[in-house]
């Protein structure tokens, strides 16, 4: 008797498979492979995670077998699994966050052939700066460009055309062609070592912790790694915070490789699909790719690079709450691959599993080449008066490395003008109508905006409650920092980075570009400027404001906001010319601070584990965050009360520690016009942890009118 039932997941909240049975004639599917199936009254596509004898019971049957031949390869399947238990989330709905939409839709699956843009080698445009800066964004692609990369690199279309007819630019088809170009230097002892660590992991299939210090060379580690991969014919895949923001790591790759193809988040559906078919059937050896990237096929995958690892932006905030760290980590495993984890301020989390042994270990603890790591120094400013958020002191020793010819980078983590405005006159303040937030004032262009929801009101001209004409911005954002800098250094080139400024990759790298060449400018930006920008003229790091960070009562906000300095501060000296780091505090005893000027992200690290321990939070206790929100008071509540119930049930006969604390409102309560609570879960063991989560699961609580979700390794508690 053959399997003729197959067990479907579909893609609804329910924590169950549905089984259905194969039409008479119809091979049975693979798992894996897509469904469409009959569900309640509508059809769903589902993906098969089972097969079964004959059942008794008279089933439905499959409408349409989508891909005889399967679709998910078992690596995948099992990764699925995984996530479905690990993160308490519906499998239909692990299936869906895999899978790119049009496959989620249920479309066929084919490969297309891409259009490629190869610019020449050599030749200028003149007096077309639209058409030159095109040009540069090709050339520094460092390969053809994919027709369908066009769009996200903020290449006009018109300029194209002109370069095409001007010559310049030559369309040609590709099929990627992978081959390993020598490093243009001989690795330094830390880095050979780490290499060898790497190499070593293959045999036992471990994850390997690279720290190594801003400017070390990690990069040419992971290239070296990658490049023994390619060189016998295997795939790697690179996970990168961002591609937008940091096309030089992309084209590093594509240099050294002749092809690395990009998955990011904004990719449309059609290059997604493209992407992970050719990752599927192997054209691809190389993927660079965001977050979801962590889900693409691959037929022979040898090695996974986690970049930055500690960085917030791998850890999906809504739907699935995957870390596609750990998950990388799990694949790894399921693969027998080794996987890197390589960043300069690593995750308390992540070192301390390289401390109990879990993963291994490498450091690179200089820099490469000539470059030396920045100074820090640390500016009191208890007493004394801040201009625009500025210290006379700060604006002197700016001036100094400009007068010199350096360029100076001013970091402050908050765009916008001032995060708060006020009336002097009777106290009043700009909030949303719709958040339990400030409104931040803008200058460029003007009026006042909820950074939380979004909404954009205008600026009044006199007060709304007592009519006086006395508003003011108080605090400071980065357009303050702009104009205060601006009217101080009247003659010098001033580039403002945040999330208003930034228009497409190709904009901003020419600004690097700029940068790079060097002469005296200033920078000012947000966390934007802390993500592995190469910036060899800039000597002077300064930190407007790191009190903010360090008080926020998030537990995980010191380890944040050290990781934040510390990335800033490893922008500046990394050429010849040494580096200054100054931060600007009204608290310059905090231990915290104290630990990372006086020891650096290592001694931080070993200061705020300690603190860790003694509170029993992560990483010695497994955390996890139930939200729930609606639009009606009192709904959050009583959903959030009754799961607390199930798990303080479910708890009972654990014999480690566990809390369930709440339900309280969430730090923004009111939030887009939606109402938010949430309880917070500890469990001094990992399984305990699952296994009232899997209780609460199993209780299926339901409210109308309430979303509610849970949040396993909880980015954001607070
Ligand atoms: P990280 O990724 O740690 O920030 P990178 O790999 O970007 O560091 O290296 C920083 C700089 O040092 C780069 O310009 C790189 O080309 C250079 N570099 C890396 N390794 C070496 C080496 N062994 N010898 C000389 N220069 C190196
Ligand atoms: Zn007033
Ligand atoms: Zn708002």
């Amino acid at each position: 008797m053959t399997d003729r039932v197959v067990e479907v997941a579909v893609p609804r909240p329910v924590r169950r498979l549905f089984d259905y049975a194969v039409p008479a004639g119809d091979a049975v599917p693979p798992v894996g492979a897509r469904v469409r199936v009959p569900f309640g009254r509508t059809e769903v596509v589902g993906v098969v995670a089972g097969a079964r004898p004959e059942s008794k019971r008279r089933l439905k049957t499959i409408t349409e077998v989508l891909d005889p031949g399967g679709f998910l390869p078992a690596d995948l399947v099992e990764l699925a699994v995984w996530l479905g238990r690990y993160y308490h989330h519906p499998l239909g709905e692990v299936f869906g966050t895999m899978l790119p939409a049009a496959a989620r839709r249920g479309e066929a699956v084919r490969l297309r052939r891409t259009r490629c843009w190869l610019p020449k080698a050599d030749g200028a445009v003149q007096r077309a700066p639209r058409q030159a800066e095109t040009l540069r964004a090709l050339r520094a692609f460092g390969g053809p460009v994919p027709d369908t990369e066009v769009r996200h690199l903020g290449i006009d279309r018109r300029a194209l055309a002109a370069l095409v007819r001007k010559g310049l630019v030559e369309a040609v088809e590709e099929r990627p062609e992978y081959r390993v170009r020598p490093s243009p230097f001989d690795l330094n002892d830390e880095q050979g070592r780490a290499v060898e660590v790497i190499a070593g992991a293959a045999g036992d299939a471990g994850t390997v912790v690279l720290e190594g210090v801003t400017g070390s060379g990690k990069t040419e580690v992971y290239l070296r790694a990658v490049a023994e991969v390619v060189a016998r014919g295997g795939q790697a895949l690179v996970l990168v915070p961002e591609i937008g923001l940091t096309p030089q790591t992309l084209a590093r790759f594509r240099e050294r490789f002749g092809g690395a193809a990009p998955l990011h988040s904004a990719a449309p559906d059609a290059v997604r699909l493209d992407t992970w078919l050719r990752c599927a059937n192997g054209d691809h050896k190389v993927l660079v790719g965001t977050r979801s990237a962590v889900f693409a096929p691959f037929a022979d995958l040898r090695l996974i690079v986690v970049d930055e690892e500690h960085d917030a932006s791998f850890k999906q905030q809504e739907g699935l709450r995957y870390s596609a760290r750990d998950v990388a980590v799990k694949r790894g495993r399921i693969l027998g691959v080794p996987v890197v984890l390589g960043s300069a301020t690593p995750a308390l989390q992540t070192l301390e599993n390289a401390a109990r042994g879990r993963y291994g270990q490498a450091r690179l603890t200089r820099r490469a080449g000539q470059a030396t790591l920045p100074r820090y120094r640390v500016l009191d400013v208890r007493g004394r008066r801040l201009r625009d958020g500025l210290s006379d002191r700060l604006l002197g020793v700016l001036d100094q490395h400009l007068r010199a010819g350096n360029q100076a980078l001013v970091f402050v983590n908050r765009r916008g003008f001032a995060p708060t405005c006020l009336c002097t006159a009777c106290g009043w303040q700009a909030r949303c109508e719709w958040c339990d937030a400030r409104l931040t004032l803008h200058e460029t262009p003007p009026g006042l905006r909820c950074h939380h929801c979004g909404r954009r009101y205008r600026l009044p001209e006199t007060c709304p409650a007592c009519d006086a004409p006395s508003l003011i911005g108080l605090g400071t954002g980065t357009q303050r920092l702009e104009s205060a800098l601006g009217a101080r250094f009247p003659d010098l080139p001033l580039y403002r980075f945040d999330r208003d400024t930034t228009r497409g990759p190709a904009r901003f790298d020419a600004q690097f570009e700029v940068l790079r060449r060097g002469g005296p400018a200033i920078l000012v930006g947000t966390q934007m400027l802390a993500k592995g920008h190469h910036l060899p003229a800039v000597t002077v790091v300064a930190v407007v404001d790191a009190d903010s960070g360090f008080l926020s009562a998030d537990f995980r906000a010191p380890e944040r906001t050290a990781q934040l300095i510390v990335q800033v501060a490893g922008r500046a000296g990394r050429a010849e010319r040494p580096g200054e780091v100054w931060i600007q505090t009204y608290d310059p005893g905090n231990p915290n601070l104290r630990a990372l000027v006086e020891e650096g992200y290592p001694g931080f690290a070993e200061t705020e584990t300690a603190h860790r321990r003694e509170a029993g939070l992560p990483p010695f206790a497994a955390m996890a965050v139930l939200r729930a929100e609606s639009a009606r008071a009192g709904a959050c509540e009583a959903v959030l009360e009754r799961a607390r119930a199930v798990l303080r049930d479910a708890f009972r006969d654990e014999a480690g520690a566990w809390d369930v604390l709440g339900p309280a409102p969430a730090p923004m309560a009111y939030r887009s016009g939606r109402l938010r609570f949430q309880c917070l879960v500890l469990a001094g063991r990992r399984p305990a942890l699952h296994a009232a989560l899997a209780r609460l699961e199993e209780a299926e609580i339901q409210a109308s009118n309430v979303r509610w979700s849970i949040d396993v390794d909880p980015y954001d508690t607070f």
